[in-house]
């Protein structure tokens, strides 16, 4: 979806925005990523024009599949976005006073100043919201070192190290103590 600036009315611009789970994987850098969404992408967006510049508000939801960094498995990841940011044209942005102040206290980001790509919006918020490290729940048990099992399905024998070294200088030191 893309929206012109000289179509956006001087009230702004209400945008719905709805794609199936197809439209992340359509784009061929997104194949590869360990990052699908599971159910389709919703969003509400108000385009309103400031001069040169559009300032964007409005929600994404949607719900990702994820892989637990700690068990592998993968898992839902429900997303909620809230924008509110400043698209400038890239051809204003080398000598804007508001980017020379730094992204402090607005987020800025940057158009070619003639249209708005909408997808293009979308799949990078949902991007930049992606944890790091997304774990499948708070108490995730991992897999076992040694033989790799998912310790939250099942259980093993290994002989894992049980206390970390921190603990263990501690020990070390309590008995030099005494
Ligand atoms: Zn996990
Ligand atoms: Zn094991």
């Amino acid at each position: 979806m893309v929206i012109k600036v000289e179509d956006i009315p001087p009230e702004g611009l209400e945008v719905e925005f709805k794609q199936e789970k197809r439209w992340w994987k359509q784009e061929e850098k997104r194949q590869f990523l360990n990052v699908d969404l599971a159910r389709p992408v919703v969003a509400k967006i108000s385009l309103s024009v400031m001069r040169e510049k559009i300032h964007v508000t409005g929600k994404i939801e949607t719900v990702l599949q994820l892989f637990c960094a700690r068990c592998l498995e993968p898992f839902f990841f429900p997303l909620k976005v809230e924008m509110d940011f400043i698209l400038f044209p890239r051809s204003l942005a080398p000598q804007h006073e508001a980017v020379r102040l730094k992204k402090e206290d607005m987020e800025i980001e940057f158009f070619d100043g003639v249209e708005i790509n909408i997808d293009q919006i979308v799949a990078e918020q949902i991007f930049l919201h992606v944890p790091m490290k997304p774990i499948c729940k708070p108490d995730c048990k991992g897999l076992c070192p040694v033989c790799g099992k998912n310790l939250n399905k099942e259980t093993c024998n290994c002989e894992r190290p049980r206390f970390s070294p921190f603990y263990e200088a501690l020990k070390h030191l309590k008995k030099k103590a005494s």
